[in-house]
Formats: structure tokens, C-alpha cells, sequence
């Protein structure tokens, strides 16, 4: 059976050479404008070498499994939504990695799946977009539940705050709230839909959460630990 691989063209590249991957995937890094018609026969004549690393990295499977599962998740638990997301890795020749949505909650990582640093920028973004299309809404009818109106909104993935108001009324929501409860979720939101009215943690900022929310002290407190709930890679 011939040897499955990828090819990548580098620009740095001055001669051929063959990359395997910690999960035991074989990369042929090629200089600009080679001849891919002689690939196979390079890969060819490496067939031992290959043999042998491959063989070693299967000897070794918790190497090889902290390769897909360590860094790279296999799903994403979205709490918010009630959504198990499956996700998947397929190797293509592109250089970039695409994400892509198929049904049933499957999530599908194209391209140079390889490079966990492209993945996770990928994984980021979509759970930005995810964000944008799920919590705005949210905002958006609790807003009008409560009467508070806020001038504009913004998802991002900052390290450690959930959500901010601006001075501006400007509400910034973090994308990493799709791994909270949807109780947690409201709570935050409700929290910097009052910052719209109170611009500070005053008694009377406190009073009006308490009451669009009456559990608030508990919620809060929960929330402190709500970063366990958000993986690894995401910080
Ligand atoms: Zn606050």
C-alpha cells in the first residue's frame, strides 16, 4: 500500500524533506515550484525510515494519544447551548485550516490539522462566531425583558472577565460563557445590562441585579469557579 502523506510547499525550503508528526502523519516539505511528480518515489526510498519511527510512535501510545487528545479536543461541551460539539481532524494538502460544520453537531477541522497552533486559532474564531449568533440574541430579549437598553455589543475571548460595560454603554461579552450554564450565562448578562445604569458595584448597582435575578449571590459565587469549566486551550 503506498505511504498516505501531505505536502508542503515552504519558502525557506532548499531541498526535500519528510516530517512526522507525533501522531506518527507523514509531511514532505518541498521548495517553491517543485516537481511533485517525483514525491512518491522520494517517499519511496524513505519507506524504512518511515517504517521505523512509525513504528516506534505506536509503541509509545500515550505519546500518541496526547497528541490528539491533549491539546487537541475531541468535543466541546457548549453548556450554554445544551450542545455536544464532536470534533474532527482531517488532513488535506492546504497549508491553512478551515473549520467546517456538518450535522449533528459535528465539527470538522480541515487542512494542516497537523499544527496545533493553526487548530486552535481556528477553534477560537468559531467559538467567537458561535457566540456572536447565540448569546447577541440572548442579550438582545433580556434587554427588553428588563427595559435596560445597551448602545452596541462585542464578543471576544479576553483571559479573565466574562463580560464589561463601557462607560459608553458598549457591552463586551466573552466567548468562553458558551462553556457556562445557561443560569451563569443570564446572570452575566443581566450583571452588564445593569452596568448600564450603575457604572460601578454600589449598593443600588447590586439592588437592581437583585431585581431582574434574586439568586444572584449564589450565581456570582458559581461563577467564581466557573473557569473550570472552560478547557485548557481556550486561556
Ligand atoms: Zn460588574
Amino acid at each position: 500500500m503506498p505511504q498516505p502523506y501531505s505536502v508542503r510547499e515552504s519558502k525557506r525550503a532548499k531541498y526535500v524533506s519528510l516530517r512526522i508528526s507525533s501522531v506518527g502523519r507523514l509531511e514532505v516539505v518541498v521548495p517553491l515550484g517543485f516537481d511533485r511528480a517525483t514525491i512518491p518515489r522520494i517517499v519511496a526510498k524513505k519507506q524504512s525510515w518511515i517504517d521505523r519511527v512509525q513504528q516506534k510512535l505506536a509503541q509509545h501510545p500515550t505519546q500518541q494519544d496526547q497528541g490528539l487528545s491533549g491539546p487537541f479536543p475531541n468535543r466541546l461541551e457548549l453548556a450554554a447551548l445544551g450542545q455536544t460539539w464532536q470534533v474532527e481532524y482531517c488532513p488535506t494538502q492546504s497549508l491553512d485550516v478551515a473549520p467546517s460544520v456538518y450535522p449533528q453537531q459535528h465539527l470538522r477541522l480541515l487542512g494542516a490539522v497537523d499544527n496545533w497552533f493553526l487548530c486552535q486559532t481556528e477553534l477560537k474564531h468559531w467559538l467567537v462566531s458561535q457566540a456572536k449568533r447565540q448569546l447577541i440574541p440572548r442579550l438582545e430579549a433580556l434587554s427588553q425583558e428588563t427595559g435596560l437598553s445597551y448602545a452596541g455589543v462585542s464578543v471576544r475571548s479576553p483571559k479573565t472577565r466574562w463580560g464589561s460595560c463601557s462607560a459608553t454603554h458598549s457591552i463586551n461579552l466573552n466567548s468562553k460563557l458558551l462553556f457556562l450554564s445557561p443560569e451563569l450565562v443570564r446572570y452575566v448578562l443581566i450583571h452588564e445590562l445593569c452596568h448600564t445604569v450603575h457604572f460601578n458595584h454600589s449598593r443600588e448597582f447590586w439592588s437592581l441585579v437583585g431585581n431582574f435575578e434574586p439568586h444572584y449571590l449564589d450565581l456570582r459565587q458559581a461563577l467564581r469557579a466557573g473557569h473550570h469549566q472552560v478547557p485548557h486551550w481556550m486561556e
